[in-house]
């Protein structure tokens, strides 16, 4: 797998414990949302993050990481990590993605913590492509500090009637706008089963 030098151009925290990063590779990179990109902090030193940006709409890789307590790649990038740094990067990875060519399928995305990264490339990418059939996106967290881009996720579900943003508060009371429980309970629940093909669905977990 290739390597090549990316710029870190902004680093800001999306929630207490979630950074919103974004790098500019040096040459031209080639990717779909929701594939993932190696991160190096040294040559002994490498972390798996999903690209939860999409090519055509930004020109730069958008990554969500979460801190780790203790975790070595993410104390470091926490820590010591800042916009102008030149790091080293993978080429893209993985099949997690949106395929064309069955426009009215539904798509059903569960995720939880940082998890919520691939499914919104994933979700931004359908979209562009003018996918018609049902999208659905249930993030999960604890509680609503843990959520993070919701009104841009908000401002979607209002562009698009076919797709619905569902926040699932799984610890307590959930306020207004916010489902109550586990969310892949909530997803299952909203989405008795479908028949055999008719909805395609990713599911990811925070790292
Ligand atoms: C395909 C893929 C995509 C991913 N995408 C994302 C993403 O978009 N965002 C994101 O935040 N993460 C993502 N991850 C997870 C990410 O790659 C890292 O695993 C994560 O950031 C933690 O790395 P770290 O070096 O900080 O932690 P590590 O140093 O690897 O430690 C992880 C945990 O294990 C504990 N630990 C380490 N060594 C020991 C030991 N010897 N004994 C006991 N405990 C130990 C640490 O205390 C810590 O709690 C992804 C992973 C994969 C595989």
């Amino acid at each position: 797998m290739g390597k090549l030098q990316a710029r870190v151009t902004s680093i800001e925290y999306l929630n207490a414990d979630i950074l919103g990063i974004r790098i500019r590779p040096s040459q031209p990179f080639a990717y779909r949302a929701g594939q993932f990109i190696n991160f190096c902090k040294d040559e002994y030193t490498v972390r798996s993050y999903s690209l939860a940006s999409v090519p055509e709409l930004e020109d730069e890789l958008f990554l969500n990481v979460r801190k780790v307590p203790n975790g070595l790649m993410t104390n470091w990038i926490f820590g010591d990590l800042k916009a102008g740094d030149t790091i080293t990067i993978s080429e893209a990875e993985g099949d997690c993605f949106y395929v064309t060519g069955n426009p009215e399928q539904n798509i059903l995305l569960i995720g939880t913590g940082s998890g919520l990264a691939p499914l919104y490339g994933i979700l931004r990418d359908a979209l562009r492509k003018g996918h018609t059939g049902k999208i659905g996106l249930y993030h999960g967290c604890y509680d609503t500090a843990g959520f993070y881009l919701v009104e841009e996720l908000r401002k979607l579900a209002q562009d698009h009637a076919n797709f619905s943003y569902v926040p699932c508060v799984s610890d307590g009371e959930a306020p207004q706008g916010y489902a109550q429980g586990l969310v892949l309970d909530v997803a299952l629940k909203d989405n008795p089963t479908s028949p055999a093909g008719a909805c395609s669905s990713a599911a990811t977990r925070s790292w």
